[in-house]
């Protein structure tokens, strides 16, 4: 009896909820995806923010195998001297300011939050950590202890205690902040709660509070990162620098890293008494890191950020219907509000059926996704407004 390859992805592998998409993927180019039927797939989500290059770039492509041909891993991270880290390390700190210029390697976003919570009480003596309402730092414990909906957490509790949640946007509560608090950690522009921008002054008025009251500020950029806001790091917009950055998700090129970036003095506080501040096995693995070096030096020799706002642009001009009560977010980080996750589910699930991918959020199932890789033509922007539209008009039209 033939079984195909969806049941035995159901049998063998852990699910993470009832309703899969079950897309089986054959390949990937540029921003499509292909089944196995040969369907194509315009992605409107990049692998959730991951794929900023498109699928299969070449010179990503070409860095992974020069690097596998030479050495993969070698020794856990911290120990030997390996290029491909070094030369990542060195050209993330020659892009980013004075105080931001010692990077540690993880194997992923939710563990470059822990390294920082870990690094921000190190430094501070403090414990309390001040996180805000429906932001994702990740699903490990000390990750999910950031998660302000019971829903998601209660079920491991306990959890790290001294976590308090302030409501977002909202300046009296910043208030808070005290000489208690180890550190601020929250998304330059938000992720899961629905691609949120803050308001005029409200990150500077963070960044400021933390000076007065000793706690770090940490900004997460592991989705809004490289690229995605039209900058490299989306705090360059803001005007201000954070004590850690979180990067993640997009910086590996597509392969799996993370990264939790503070100055050298506050790093070394993690290689003494005691020593083995973090550790970790593969972070930093010479094959991603070769990886993700391609991939940044892609991205600035593109120059694919001085496209964005243009993108931008064309996609709220074009996406202009009734059901469509609001667009958030900023560059290619932009959500579509429906009324509710009824509108939002059929009309995602008529452009998934028309070739379009596209999800909601976790923290906001009313919102739609945008944010396919930076190199999307203006023809597949068009395109996949296109689809969107003609999936609004359905959800009329049935509904009428
Ligand atoms: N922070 C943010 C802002 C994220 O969007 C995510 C992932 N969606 C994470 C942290 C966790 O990253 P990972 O899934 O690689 O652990």
């Amino acid at each position: 009896m033939h079984i195909s390859q969806k049941q035995l992805f159901l049998r063998y592998q852990a699910q993470t909820t009832a309703f899969p998409l079950l897309i089986e993927i054959e390949r990937a180019e540029g921003c499509y995806l292909y089944d196995a039927h040969g369907k194509a797939y315009l992605d409107l989500i990049s692998g959730i923010a991951v794929s900023n290059l498109g699928h299969g770039n070449k010179a990503v492509i070409e860095a992974i195998k020069n690097q596998a041909d030479q050495y993969m891993h070698v020794m856990v991270y911290g120990e030997f001297v390996q290029s491909p880290q070094v030369r990542l390390a060195r050209q993330l700190a020659a892009l980013l300011p004075e105080n931001l210029n010692c990077v540690y390697f993880v194997n992923s976003g939710s563990e470059a939050t822990e390294g920082a919570l870990k690094l921000a009480k190190r430094i501070t003596g403090r414990s309390e950590i001040i996180a805000f309402e429906k932001a994702y730092h990740g699903s490990t414990h000390g990750a999910l202890s950031l998660n302000s909906d019971e829903y998601f957490k209660n079920a491991y509790r306990p959890l790290l205690p001294g976590v308090r949640f302030l409501p977002y946007n909202q300046f009296e509560a910043i208030s808070e902040i005290t000489t208690q608090t180890a550190c601020v950690i929250l998304e330059t522009v938000r992720g899961e709660s629905g691609y949120a921008t803050p308001d005029p002054g409200y990150l500077e008025a963070i960044r400021k509070r933390c000076y007065e009251t000793g706690a770090l500020l940490i900004l997460d950029e592991i989705q809004c990162g490289m690229g995605r806001t039209g900058s490299l790091f989306a705090f360059e917009q803001y005007g201000l620098v954070p004590d850690i950055l979180l990067l993640g998700k997009a910086l590996g090129g597509g392969m799996p890293i993370g990264a939790f970036i503070s100055s050298n003095e506050r790093m070394a506080a993690m290689a003494g008494d005691p020593i083995l501040g973090h550790i970790t096995t593969f972070g930093g693995h010479p094959v991603v890191c070769a990886a993700a070096l391609a991939a940044l030096n892609e991205l600035l020799s593109a120059n694919l950020m001085v496209s964005i706002p243009a993108k931008e642009n064309l996609f709220r001009k074009r996406l202009s219907h009734p059901l469509i009560k609001s667009i958030s977010g900023k560059g290619l980080m932009l959500a579509l509000e429906f009324s509710n996750f009824e509108i939002n589910k059929a009309i995602i699930d008529g452009c998934i059926a028309d070739g379009l991918i596209t999800d909601w959020f976790l923290f906001a199932p009313q919102k739609m996704r945008i944010a396919p890789p930076l190199i999307i033509t203006d023809e597949e922007i068009e395109k996949a407004c296109e689809i969107i539209l003609k999936n609004c008009f359905k959800f009329d039209s049935y509904k009428s």
